[in-house]
């Protein structure tokens, strides 16, 4: 049978299980509902829960807080008090709204409550050796261009995976202005550097003052091109993105935010309306995912996420493999988990929702891609392939007697 006839029927799997994996848009009603109770019991109202700053002054951080909002047991409250005397936790209320307490493996619970499972198993705290790639404090240049600059610890919310857990600790604190003036310094005085990536911590947990200042910094050095942000604020606090923030923003140009979504739960009205606000003032979005066993670890979850995020104007750019960070193996999935996922994408979605997986060298060695085979092999004068429906071909591949 030829495929070709029947196109709709190479997509059937997709197509029925789809509508059982629900964006936070289609759980629209459930949402609304759990803010209703959280607000009532953190004594807020509606327009509180529009203002980025008392959802972060109201963030779930302790088990005592947590039992309050939250239904757990009371192992898993003994649970979350242990792990949060190791690894911090702080939770938005927006971010909490999200949970379906009905669903055991719920992927915004995984991501967000603490687990017993956080203080068993193995792994190194720094596996990417971000330390010895460090030239100035806050800074982690690892290729010869672009660089990151952390510019804060401070999150909305704290994941449960987080690759830098070793910088998190007890209480949120900026990078001082004379780090970040030296980080600057340093900037201006290696002129190969063209493309900044401002992270954390969470790039946009800085005041609108202090990225201001940043951005007219960074604007004054001639040769750097492009400026960057890291933040998971679209996902986690999406009341973040004000229009102060992004008329600030879209002065600096060109700016690129690349956020994190990591299930098509997290795809609310709220976060559509921080992404849609951001690609109004011209800035391109990207998203990051990483691939965290039980989140997921399916390839129909990750296409209906990256269709998902192309219709809020977020274009997937990275999946990035597990880092084997302390504390975190419960999320830890294989490289045939990922590559399953790319080979599924590729043919039965947009080009557009097709992301590159990423495989991390540990101690520093850089972002690596991988990629289902689809070249099987270079003949003397062929190459010979697969199709993404795995129909074999050949191109002629033999130049060298051209005269
Ligand atoms: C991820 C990363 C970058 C950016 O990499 P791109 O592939 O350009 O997105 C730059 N510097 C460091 C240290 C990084 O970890």
């Amino acid at each position: 049978m030829d495929y070709r006839k029947h196109l709709k029927s190479t997509i059937n799997d997709y197509l029925n299980i789809k509508d059982n994996i629900k964006t936070g848009i289609e759980r629209k009603e459930e949402i609304e509902k759990n803010k209703k109770v959280i607000l009532e019991k953190l004594n807020g109202r509606e327009e509180d829960w529009k203002d980025y700053k008392w959802q972060l002054k109201n963030r779930i951080d302790n088990a005592e807080k947590l039992k309050k909002i939250f239904p757990l047991t009371d192992e898993e409250i003994k649970e979350v008090d242990k792990v949060a005397s190791v690894y911090r936790f702080a939770i938005s209320p927006y971010y909490l709204s999200l949970i379906d307490t009905k669903d055991f493996k719920d992927p915004i619970k995984l991501q967000a409550i603490p687990s017993g499972k956080e203080l068993i198993g193995h792994g190194d705290l720094d596996p990417m050796d971000e330390k010895g790639t460090t030239p100035v404090e806050g800074i982690t240049r690892r290729y010869p261009d672009r660089l990151i600059v952390k510019v804060t610890n401070q999150c909305g919310m704290y994941c449960r995976f987080c690759q830098r857990r070793r910088l998190i600790g007890e209480t949120d604190h900026h990078i001082d202005r004379n780090t970040l003036e030296k980080d600057i310094e340093y900037i201006r005085n290696n002129e190969e550097i063209r493309d900044i990536l401002l992270t954390g911590g969470d790039a946009f947990m800085l005041s609108d003052s202090t990225i201001e200042w940043l951005l007219q910094e960074l604007r004054s050095i001639p040769h750097v091109e492009i400026i960057r942000f890291g933040t998971r604020t679209p996902v986690t606090l999406p009341q973040r993105v004000t229009d102060n923030l992004v008329n600030i923003l879209k002065k600096y140009h060109p700016i690129y935010v690349n956020t994190h979504f990591n299930s098509p739960a997290e795809i609310t009205e709220e976060s559509k309306e921080a992404c849609e606000k951001l690609a109004n003032a011209g800035i391109p979005l990207g998203n990051q995912m990483v691939l965290l066993n039980d989140v997921n670890n399916d390839p129909m979850v990750v296409r209906k996420l990256n269709q998902a995020l192309l219709t809020i104007r977020v274009k997937p750019y990275y999946i990035f493999h597990t880092k084997p960070v302390k504390g975190t193996e419960h999320f830890w999935c294989k490289v045939e988990e990922g590559l399953d996922i790319m080979e599924s994408l590729r043919g039965r979605t947009s080009g557009m929702a097709i992301p590159t997986y990423i495989v991390n060298g540990p101690g520093g060695l850089g972002k690596t891609p991988v990629l289902p085979n689809y070249l099987q092999y270079i003949g003397r004068d062929k190459a010979y392939f697969r199709n993404w429906n795995g129909v074999p071909f050949e191109i002629e591949n033999k130049f060298d007697d051209i005269e």
